[in-house]
């Protein structure tokens, strides 16, 4: 007899409960700095002019389906996402030592890799603290044992960097670490290359695994290389690792789950046997990956002057919200707003990790009709030339 006894109420999500409660807001002066995605200066979604264009060669073109791919999706977008993330030349790819496939956006990315580290290489998962909401979900659903290591000091407002190398070095030997390849979510900051070169000397020495989520390539500099450096220093000093990558952010596809999960492994053999196994997890559990995003964005790759275009698009991204970052702080800096705030232009990104308390983020909620997480973590594309200065007077005044 079916009887439903363990059938609990879920809470809501909390990133879509806040997003929820924003948009059933009616104030008109309300600001959404709730969830990553990017606006444009008028507050609107933005959808990319270079992914306009190849919308339109995609509709025109005769030849273009609605086939399956294959288990491994879209090889011809795996194939350019896997050099965008490891370098045009990659020394890895000629040796045969990577294997890539399309996964469904970047959580599908760290879902997949995850079994696949549970099935083939367990050990526990160490994840930031903070970090994005969806981590410790993830790995806990793959039955990987999930600890914190220490990311955010709070009362300089920059990486707990001294815990870090503790936590590097304390670790057990062979435990896997999930790192943010660039613009660390919800912080903002990146390791120093220097520092990064530390953290891959421990983990070589301890044997521990590394997980780069790749969310925001191109996003945290606006240039593509410099947010690929981690990833690539990782795979010249020839660790072997997984790299999760999302297209939603740098290609504005959130909602067509765009993404893909690459492996890089010491020898060919080894390679191949991942491959097999990498399909044989999307047959159980997606089968096939979605085909428009991967179309859209194997079209830009492979076209010389539609990635061109697209670089210019992420530039201008990325230097709006730098734009956002520096108005803000000049408006606090003018209010003479109590507290250090140089953090606001320091990070990188799309998230700006303001150091707001709980009771902080509640307070202009509810006066200010101001949504960002409870961890007082601001979407900065949220922020516009009407709004700011808006946002900057309910910092000011909750934090006097
Ligand atoms: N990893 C991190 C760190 C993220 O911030 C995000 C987006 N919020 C993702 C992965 C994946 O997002 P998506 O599944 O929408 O590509």
């Amino acid at each position: 007899v079916v009887t439903w006894t363990d059938l609990t109420q879920q809470p809501e999500d909390p990133i879509f409960k806040l997003l929820n409660e924003c948009i059933a807001d009616s104030d008109p002066s309300k600001i959404n700095l709730s969830i990553g995605a990017y606006r444009d200066e008028t507050g609107k979604p933005w959808v990319l002019p270079v992914v306009q264009k190849a919308k339109q060669i995609l509709l025109s073109d005769p030849a273009s389906n609605h086939e399956y791919f294959g288990l491994d999706g879209n090889r011809s977008f795996t194939e350019a996402s896997a050099r965008l993330i490891l370098g045009q030349d990659s020394a890895a790819m000629k040796d045969k030592r990577v294997t890539h496939i399309q996964a469904v956006s970047g959580t599908g990315a760290v879902r997949l890799g995850a079994d696949f580290l549970a099935k083939f290489r367990p050990g526990t998962v160490y994840i930031t603290n903070p970090t994005w909401g969806n981590h410790p979900k993830i790995f806990a659903a793959s039955h990987l044992k999930v600890v914190e290591y220490n990311y955010w000091d709070g009362k300089t407002r920059t990486i707990a960097y001294d815990t870090l190398l503790d936590n590097l070095n304390t670790a057990p030997v062979g435990s896997i670490f999930v790192l943010h390849a660039c613009a660390h979510n919800p912080t903002g900051l990146d390791p120093t290359h220097d520092q990064w070169k530390q953290i891959a000397s421990i983990m070589k020495e301890r044997q521990l695994f590394p997980f780069f989520d790749c969310a925001y390539q191109g996003f945290a500099s606006g240039d593509l290389d410099r947010d690929a450096w981690a990833v690539r220093y990782f795979v010249e000093q020839g660790f072997e690792l997984l790299v999760a990558q999302s297209f939603s952010k740098n290609f504005g596809l959130y909602s067509e789950r765009t993404g893909c999960l690459t492996g890089v492994f010491a020898d060919k053999e080894t390679t191949v046997k991942a491959h097999s196994q990498f399909c044989a997890l999307v047959r159980c559990s997606i089968s096939n990956a979605p085909g428009f995003g991967a179309k859209i964005v194997d079209i830009v790759l492979k076209d010389a002057a539609l990635t061109k275009e697209w670089k210019e698009n992420l530039k201008t991204m990325a230097n709006r919200i730098t734009l956002m970052r520096e108005k803000l702080f000049e408006h606090l800096k003018k209010m003479e707003t109590p507290g250090i705030w140089t953090h606001i232009t320091s990070q990188i990104g799309m998230f700006s990790y303001t150091g707001l308390t709980l009771a902080q983020v509640a307070a202009i909620k509810s006066k200010f009709h101001v949504y960002m997480t409870d961890e007082g973590r601001v979407s900065m594309a949220g922020l516009n030339e009407s709004n700011v200065k808006q946002f900057a007077e309910a910092v000011d005044w909750v934090v006097r």
